[in-house]
């Protein structure tokens, strides 16, 4: 079975036959039943049958006292509870910048098939940051108003300029004596230029490791070549369980303290989703990101051997989470990750916060990208563009911009006009609007505007097919089991160091 990316069956609403004393609603069929949504973020399911008795009115009993709970009617409406949820959901609204995107360097000793982080050869020491720029970038985070500061870095291979990596860290640490913020420290890396000082390092600074694991050995060589050396899959295993043995050392949990892993899927990993989640699961991890393939950086010219359409990854996507859901019924943990993001809205009164998928949208306002010259960007996929000759997602540089210069940008400002989905078309009209999120930056990218087409766009396209299948899941659990998982999975257990939903790091 494959996944819609749109609705398959369209009802049909006779406005007036509408009571007056509907609510506000989305609506859409999943899993043959009809799904209603609303702007407080909660969601209910009602049997074909039943959906034009609500229309009319006239759903009574303990349903209607659900759904006029839920908001679904005027009648009974507590306009300040619906307040409330709205204003919790959208709690991430002007904390300012939290995840602060370090690029120590763009050299890395790898040549991945999808590699859209602009990475240059080893031998190009010109891009690496100075300590003296990595100061300002330390400066500049502390400078904006957010109560967290999470500085994450990447590259490049960041590990390959690690005296910038640990100056930064030290020189945040020595500032936080006197500001006292949540300071976070998570590096996105390949491991293979890993050695002992730099794992005691990390493990004393409590900086979290998260790396790239495609799968089994012969599926993650295949696409993330090393250049010049052997195995890279061997190499990140074996730095994967040193430090894991590390933070048991230090006493921690290694339920919290454990090496995360990304994984990309490509052409050649949707016949193997089964494998790759048995590789997570040998490896002790509980979370795998299914992350799809973007066709930038590297992957433009190696769309035709790796790339495929987002109905194969899908495809893929289903099949996989259904594996998962079959080994958490069997007692063994591991969660999808975007899942859990989109449980967390479904299921729960927060946002995430996942700067990717949120609206407005967090590029410029919510995440900060500081290229290796101290230039600094809405987010790392703007660098991204800026390396093909388009400044447009350039905000300033850390010596002479200003915070205030930041936050007034016309791109952030523009970013933000465009990832409203109240006024989005398309966006307005769709039942999963309340749980979705928007990124410009693709629209940028594919369709030349920061607005986009929704229904054509890659991106909605994905959000769409997962939330389907997410709440498909839910309207056919009759017994309850694939929800008690589901919240399981909205837990989020914050480790020191760490913030749940990591941006999408190229590692
Ligand atoms: S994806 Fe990461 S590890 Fe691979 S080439 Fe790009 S920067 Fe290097
Ligand atoms: S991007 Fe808009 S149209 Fe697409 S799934 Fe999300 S809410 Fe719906």
């Amino acid at each position: 079975m494959t996944i819609s990316t749109r609705l398959t069956t369209p009802l049909r609403v006779d406005p007036t036959a509408l009571a007056p004393e509907v609510g506000f609603f989305r609506y859409g069929v999943v899993g043959g039943k009809v799904l209603l949504t609303n702007e407080g973020g909660e969601f209910h399911f009602l049997e074909q049958d039943r959906f034009d008795t609500f229309l009319r009115g006239k759903i009574d009993g303990e349903e209607r006292v659900e759904l006029e709970r839920k908001g679904f009617f005027k009648t009974g409406l507590d306009i300040d509870r619906m307040a409330g949820r709205i204003r919790r959901k959208k709690s991430f609204l002007g904390g300012g910048p939290h995840l602060h995107i370090v690029v120590t360097t763009l050299r890395c000793n790898h040549a991945c098939k999808y590699c859209h982080a602009s990475r240059t050869d080893m031998d190009r020491v010109d891009t690496d940051m100075s300590l003296a720029t990595a100061r300002e970038v330390v400066e500049f985070a502390f400078g904006t108003p957010s109560r967290v500061l999470n500085f994450e870095f990447q590259g490049g291979e960041p590990t390959a300029n690690f005296a910038a990596l640990k100056f930064v860290v030290e020189h945040a640490l020595e500032k936080n004596r006197y500001e006292d913020r949540e300071l976070l420290f998570s590096l996105v890396t390949n491991l293979t230029l890993m050695d002992d000082e730099k794992m005691n390092f990390l493990v004393d600074k409590g900086v979290m490791v998260c790396t790239s694991l495609d799968g089994p050995e012969d599926l993650h060589n295949k696409n993330r070549g090393w250049i010049g050396k052997g195995s890279s899959y061997q190499t990140v295993s074996g730095w994967m369980e040193k430090f894991n043995q590390a933070w048991i050392a230090k006493g921690l949990d290694p339920n919290l303290f454990h090496v995360d892993a990304l994984m990309t899927c490509t052409r050649d990993s949707l016949s193997r989703g089964r494998e790759i989640v048995d590789e997570y699961v040998k490896r002790g991890i509980k979370s795998i990101h299914l992350r799809p393939l973007n066709p930038f950086g590297f992957a433009v010219n190696t769309w035709k051997q790796i790339g495929y359409t987002m109905e194969e990854f899908l495809a893929f996507y289903q099949d996989t989470l259904d594996y998962i859901l079959e080994l958490n019924q069997q007692g063994i943990f591991i969660q999808e990750r975007q899942a859990a993001m989109f449980l967390t809205k479904m299921l729960t009164p927060d946002d995430p916060n996942y700067t990717d998928c949120r609206s407005p949208a967090g590029s410029g306002s919510a995440q900060l990208a500081y290229n290796f010259d101290g230039s600094i960007y809405t987010c790392d996929e703007g660098r991204m563009v800026a390396h093909m000759g388009n400044d447009f997602f350039k905000l300033g540089h850390v010596t002479g911009t200003a915070w205030n210069d930041i936050a007034k940008h016309p791109t952030v400002r523009a970013i933000a006009v465009a990832s409203i989905q109240e006024a989005l078309p398309a966006c307005v009209d769709c039942v999963y609007k309340p749980t979705c999120g928007i990124q410009p930056l693709h629209n940028y990218m594919f369709d030349g505007d920061l607005f986009g087409q929704r229904p054509r766009s890659r991106k909605c396209q994905e959000f769409f097919g997962e939330q389907a299948d997410l709440y498909r899941r839910l309207a056919e659990d009759t017994d309850g089991r694939v929800e008690k998982i589901f919240r399981r999975w909205t837990i989020q257990r914050s480790r020191p160091g760490t913030i749940p939903y990591p941006t999408e790091g190229s590692a």
